[in-house]
């Protein structure tokens, strides 16, 4: 069972959702929300166990500067301090910090798919794309599902 938020950043982060949709989700919430947002993505990125080398791609996939403060504390110290440091970032920080994390949870999930998920498993979040689930179905938009027969 994967939640709405869950859903939302997952799908971002595996391109399934286009990012300039995630990001149109990020700003509609409240702030409270976002911050949950990003707590959940920096979990989700600690959980695919990401590296300072994961951080150097997401910097450059996220489009934000190496300069950018999100940036700067996730090149430098312990991922998980630093993650935390990135969550608890003033307001007018928190778009390039969510299209930096989103970008992490990309590469560092991507990394431990390829490695320990390529003859299937049990990671409900390695399964959205499927069709058949009536999660997807609500926040595809409908006017991108092909008319029937
Ligand atoms: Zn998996």
């Amino acid at each position: 069972m994967v939640d709405e938020t869950s859903l939302v950043l997952n799908m971002s982060a595996q391109g399934l959702r286009p990012i300039a949709d995630g990001i149109a989700w990020f700003e509609s919430l409240t702030s409270d929300q976002r911050h949950d947002a990003l707590s959940r993505l920096a979990m989700f990125c600690t959980q695919a166990g990401a590296t300072s080398e994961n951080a150097t791609e997401a910097i450059r996939r996220a489009g934000i500067r190496p300069t950018h403060t999100p940036a700067v504390l996730l090149q430098r110290g312990r991922m998980e301090v630093q993650l935390a440091k990135i969550v608890n970032l003033p307001e007018d920080e928190r778009l390039r910090s969510f299209r930096l994390l989103v970008a992490l949870l990309g590469v560092s999930d991507g990394r431990r798919r390829a490695r320990l998920c390529s003859d299937g498993c049990g990671h409900a979040w390695h399964h959205l794309g499927a069709p058949a689930e009536p999660s997807i179905r609500l926040i595809t938009r409908r006017d991108e599902q092909p008319d029937g027969p």
